[in-house]
């Protein structure tokens, strides 16, 4: 029997994007560098049942876990600071809590009872978080559970609730309140301010929860006599008040609150025994992220939700792994693909080293991206198409190579007379949007011999997907004939997974999403393979030996 779990509860005040989900994750890495099993859960207030519905411009990226999940942007944190797998219980909405009691009401499951929010939806949410505990048959050492918006909102009040009953059913022993709040530096009085702080924790207290620990977000040091006061006006002691300054690098944060001492407090709270971290590998990591030696390549991101960099979180973050792996600077330029239709694709893309096109749905922009692909494949820029990226690279091959002028997706025109991609059979009749894709991870055999295959050193792989459209294989056969390398295939081969093509220095596109499973100190080996490309080609452009850059294998960080 494994010992129960203990929890560390992060709520957030003042404002949003305050980082409570980079703090939740720093924790979890912290507690795993002590040798403790951890996993980490988002709850999020609002009535979605799941944020796969909602635009990416609301809410940023939808994380997609193995098991099928379209979750919170916060997992892909909780998955790239611990080695902890989030699974569809990691994450839940208040439209999910609602969904799962009414569905009980309706089936008389309450037998007779008024249901309310107190007991039966906090219920269901107390249930939910104890759920999440197991992981692979046996209970976590520590579950770091954290709470969506700010305290105050009307919405996150029955989460709130539901803490405040755990913990004091399972006991102060067990349970950590983190409270992460902001200290903002006012120029004109040339002072750091505490009062939101002090607010913010009073309105923990009017719901009955004392926050055991404070993360101060501030942009410099924050003196004794701060923390002090702060201390003195929240009732939290005051080597518990935590200065979370801001940091250039996200991988340095678990390294920061460590110099603060948070790891120490939480384990000497919950009364947890544990060696000292071991922190070399993120020392590794900030290090060559800080002072690369290889020098840089620009990448562009060729997409649609270019103004709102939380979309492409993932995305984002696999291309510093990737850049970290080769030691060189990774500059990410992101690029709406409507100017390229404004523009032309050489006015906006001269100068890049490598063009990646990222997933994406709706029409818009989609002749931009094409633009974009055509532009890499015949001036030999590296290309990385991700699922609508390598979608729209078959449709460039199909139009310009296979003779097919007017192919298209049957996302994009309906009557297209070759529709090159179309919509998978499973999904033809569908009509709900939510959780409907074809979604998680699914084996995919890799063709021995091309460029995924050697990058991936393996025949048998398995990533995430998320999409309802799919190269068609009427079109397959012709494709191919002229040149089209299927180099990765669902293992019964009916389903096209990747791409690419011969006689260009890199040219992959895959149906799925890499991006979910990529790691600081473990980068994906597409990443990898394609920010490999762009460096040397960025050193050939610099007249320097292209050859250092082949000879520079990307490095696992571990
Ligand atoms: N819109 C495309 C599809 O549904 C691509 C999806 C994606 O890029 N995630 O197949």
């Amino acid at each position: 029997m494994s010992r129960p779990t203990k929890f560390v509860f992060v709520t957030g005040g003042v404002v949003s994007s305050i980082g409570k989900g980079l703090a939740a994750a720093s924790v979890g890495a912290l507690l795993e560098a002590r040798g403790l099993r951890v996993t980490n859960l988002k709850l999020d207030p609002y009535i979605n049942v799941d944020p796969g519905t909602m635009s990416p411009y609301q809410h940023g990226e939808v994380f997609v876990t193995d098991d099928g999940a379209e979750g919170d942007l916060d997992l892909g944190h909780y998955e790239r600071f611990t080695s902890s797998r989030m699974q569809r219980t990691n994450n839940f909405t208040t439209g999910k809590v609602y969904e799962a009691v009414i569905s009980k009401e309706r089936k008389g499951q309450y037998l007779g009872a008024t249901v309310q929010v107190i007991p039966h939806i906090t219920d269901e949410i107390k249930a939910r978080i104890r759920e999440a505990t197991i992981e692979g048959g046996s209970s976590v050492d520590v579950a770091i559970v954290e709470v969506g918006g700010t305290v105050g909102d009307i919405e996150s009040l029955p989460f709130l609730e539901a803490l405040r009953q755990l913990k004091l059913e399972l006991g102060p022993q067990n349970v950590v309140s983190m409270h992460v709040t902001l200290v903002p530096h006012i120029a004109a009085a040339g002072e750091l301010k505490t009062k939101p702080t002090q607010h913010s924790v009073k309105q923990m207290r009017e719901i009955g929860i004392q926050p055991d620990i404070l993360i101060c977000r501030t942009d410099r040091p924050l003196s004794r006599s701060i923390k002090e006061k702060i201390s003195l006006f929240s009732n939290v002691p005051v080597d518990s008040v935590i200065a979370a300054i801001d940091v250039s690098c996200i991988y340095e944060l678990p390294l920061a609150l460590n110099a603060e001492g948070l790891d120490t407090k939480i384990c000497e709270q919950l009364n947890i025994w544990s060696r000292r971290p071991d922190l070399t590998p993120w020392h590794r990591v900030v290090e060559r992220f800080k002072t690369p030696q290889k020098g840089a390549t620009t990448i562009g991101i060729i997409g649609k939700y270019v103004h709102l960099r939380d979309s492409y979180k993932s995305l984002h973050e696999s291309l510093i792994h990737a850049g970290i792996a080769h030691d060189c600077k990774v500059e990410l330029r992101y690029i709406d693909s409507e100017n390229i239709e404004k523009q032309g694709a050489e006015a906006i893309l001269a100068g890049l080293d490598g063009i990646l096109v990222p997933g994406g749905f709706g029409d818009r922009g989609t002749e931009g991206k094409i633009e974009a692909i055509r532009w890499a494949r015949e001036k030999g820029v590296p290309f990385f198409g991700i699922c609508l990226g390598m979608q729209m690279a078959v449709v460039e091959f199909a139009r310009h190579l296979a003779g097919l002028e007017d192919a298209n997706s049957r996302e994009f025109d309906k009557d297209t007379p070759n529709a090159v991609v179309d919509l998978m059979e499973g999904q033809r009749g569908v009509r709900d949007k939510g959780g409907t894709m074809r979604l998680g991870a699914y084996p995919c055999t890799l063709q021995p011999g091309t460029v995924a295959a050697k990058l991936y050193g393996a025949q048998e792989i398995s990533e995430r997907h998320r999409h309802r459209y799919e190269v068609s294989n009427e079109h397959r056969e012709l494709l191919v004939a002229k040149g089209l390398v299927v180099s990765g295939t669902s293992p019964d081969k009916r389903l096209v997974e990747m791409v690419e093509l011969k006689d260009h220095p890199f040219f992959v596109g895959c149906q799925f999403h890499p991006e979910f499973k990529s790691r600081p100190m473990a980068p994906h080996p597409l990443f990898a393979g394609f920010v490999g490309a762009a460096l040397e080609r960025a050193m050939a452009r610099a007249g320097r030996s292209a050859q250092t850059a082949k000879d520079s294998q990307p490095h696992s960080m571990n």
